[in-house]
């Protein structure tokens, strides 16, 4: 009996009713409106349904002002991360990567015996532009990987170094930014890129602000001839119920900017609580953040779990700062009090 029980237990690590700020997901789950269309489609899922993809990938297209074949659908963003290392890098070919950022991408090029360098951010938590383009040109990169915001920092680089990048890059180094954080900041996206230029990937993800991590929807935008690189290590059709409350999200007007509203004043608030109490936060302008804790991350990060607070963990480079995901209001206050007792802090 136990055996059997065990099978439709949920597949959650952490104990059911814990408060999980720890992998940058949405508490809101998808917009009203996506969950409908999701639900609605699940008669018809018995199909394919192509031609979703098509309107998909052209509202998508429109919105962004580029032209449709600059942009593919993929089941979330790690799937074309996870074709980019595998078609850019390699034993002769290197990748240049932030020192902390998300790992998915340095971990698998790493594992394809390609040279990976690690360029720790500026103190800003910007990329340091310029210390990156030197090591590409030390390892011989075929790939660059610019997070904006970065994961786990929520930093961003601005603007102005993203165009030095590109104005002073290896030709032959391509430049993937990965904006799965982008919905939540102010800052510009670089995809009109992709229309002037054949050596830049960007890629967007449903999972994050739309609320979609479950559901699996990303977007790679790029000159065709990368899409078809990409797309030459095989196709793979979209879950119908994605498609569907994709489309929805991008037809809801207001949605990202009252999410990003949302999710600063939340944040904001959150931050302001730890720096009062002498807890040092680097800047984030996504739904994550990192704060100091000044004892061991790893420690720290079981200490809140034992209490149901669910949180990041810190990154090797850094080992007393721990990223914390923004959940609602009531989950950071959650989050407050576990702090509160672990740290002996006051409330
Ligand atoms: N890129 C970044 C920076 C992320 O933080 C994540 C997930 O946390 C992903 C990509 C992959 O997300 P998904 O495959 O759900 O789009």
């Amino acid at each position: 009996a136990a055996a059997a029980s065990s099978v439709i237990l949920p597949t959650r690590a952490a104990p059911v009713g814990s408060v999980l700020l720890n992998f940058n997901e949405s508490p809101y789950g998808p917009a009203p409106a996506a969950q409908a269309a999701a639900r609605a489609i699940i008669a018809e899922s018995g199909r394919y349904l192509f031609p979703l993809a098509g309107e998909l990938r052209n509202l998508f297209a429109e919105q962004e002002g580029i032209s449709t074949d600059r942009v593919r659908l993929y089941p979330g963003s790690s799937e074309p991360l996870n074709r980019a290392a595998v078609v850019w890098t390699s034993a002769t070919a290197g990748l240049v990567v932030a020192d902390p950022t998300f790992e998915a991408l340095g971990d698998l090029a790493a594992a394809r015996v390609a040279t990976v360098a690690k360029v720790p951010l500026r103190a800003d938590g910007a990329h340091d532009v310029h210390a990156m383009v030197d090591a590409a040109r030390r390892v011989d990169a075929g790939l660059m990987y610019l997070c904006n915001p970065n994961n786990p920092t929520g930093s961003i680089t601005p603007a102005a170094d993203v165009a030095w990048l590109l104005a002073n890059k290896p030709a032959q180094t391509r430049l993937l930014v990965d904006e799965a954080y982008l919905q939540f900041s102010a800052q510009p996206s670089v995809i009109a890129q992709v229309m002037q230029r054949d050596d830049v990937i960007v890629l967007r993800t449903f999972s994050k602000l739309y609320g979609m991590a479950g559901l699996r929807l990303g977007v790679a935008a790029a000159h065709p001839d990368r899409l078809r690189e990409l797309a030459s290590l095989g196709d793979n059709p979209l879950p119908v119920t994605a498609l569907a409350a994709g489309l929805a999200s991008l037809r809801e007007p207001g949605l990202v900017a009252q999410r990003r509203e949302q999710n600063t004043r939340v944040r904001q608030a959150t931050v302001e609580w730890l720096q009062t109490r002498g807890f040092r936060c680097l800047p984030s302008e996504a739904n994550c953040f990192m704060v100091d804790v000044q004892r061991d991350g790893a420690g720290f990060t079981k200490a809140m779990a034992e209490r149901g607070v669910v949180i990041g963990r810190s990154w090797p480079i850094w080992p007393t700062i721990v990223r914390v995901s923004v959940g609602t209001e009531a989950e950071m206050e959650a989050f407050r009090t576990a702090f509160a007792a672990v740290t002996g802090t006051r409330r």
